[in-house]
């Protein structure tokens, strides 16, 4: 972890986390921003997050967005009319259930619609400073699993194992340095091995080809 805190220097970041960033860790947008994200490329969340954001910035405000109106501010990010659903059901039930904001516990969060583990573990490393949670994505489930660290079929599999297997101080980034680690030289066909600097310490679990 150590290694791959200094390698992701200078490399490009998730986009959920250059939103963090860029909204000084708001949990309404960092927990959008998180819904739209899934199987869809960095530059199109962050790009139908802005549009978004610029149109509604509250909960309260985009709830009552036409739906039509959402589909059309997030298109082209993948499923975009289920995610538009999402969005607006989501909007409302923290509107009217938690008062316009983002509840601060997993079980509350994975109440609301279109959120589960992976979303709601993201928020509340990202927005709440949580040290409790591990957000286990593909990226962290294929490289725990290449690595070693945890030998499993599924990334809810994964999450509990990786409480089990990693130490506590580095629960809160295994998110971004895997997730940055996977998308820039672990990727899910060939990995970059070659050029990996944690490749000494790595077995290579499943590892079949690599570019
Ligand atoms: S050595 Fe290969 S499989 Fe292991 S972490 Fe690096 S890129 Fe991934």
């Amino acid at each position: 972890m150590r290694t791959l805190a200094r390698e992701i220097q200078g490399l490009e970041l998730p986009a959920v986390e250059k939103i963090s960033e860029a909204q000084a860790d708001e949990p309404f947008q960092i927990l959008i921003a998180t819904l739209l994200s899934a199987r869809t490329q960095d530059a199109t969340t962050h790009a139908a997050s802005t549009r978004l954001f610029k149109r509604a910035r509250t909960a309260r405000s985009l709830a009552r967005l036409p739906l039509d109106e959402i589909e059309r501010l997030i298109y082209p990010v993948s499923f975009y009319r289920n995610k538009a659903r999402h969005v607006k059901a989501c909007c409302e039930m923290l509107t009217t259930r938690f008062g316009g904001r983002v509840p601060r516990t997993m079980e509350e969060l994975v109440t609301l619609p279109g959120v589960g583990r992976k979303t709601a573990n993201l928020v509340m490393i990202l927005a709440f400073k949580s040290r409790d949670n591990i957000c286990v994505d593909t990226h962290v489930h294929r490289i725990s699993n290449r690595l070693g660290w945890v030998q499993t079929s599924a990334p809810e599999e994964t999450e509990q194992a990786l409480y089990r297997a990693t130490d506590q101080r580095w629960w809160p980034v295994i998110n971004l340095y895997l997730v940055t680690w996977g998308q820039n030289v672990c990727r899910p066909l060939s990995p970059r091995c070659g050029v990996c600097a944690i490749a000494p310490e790595c077995p290579r679990i499943g590892v079949r080809r690599s570019g």
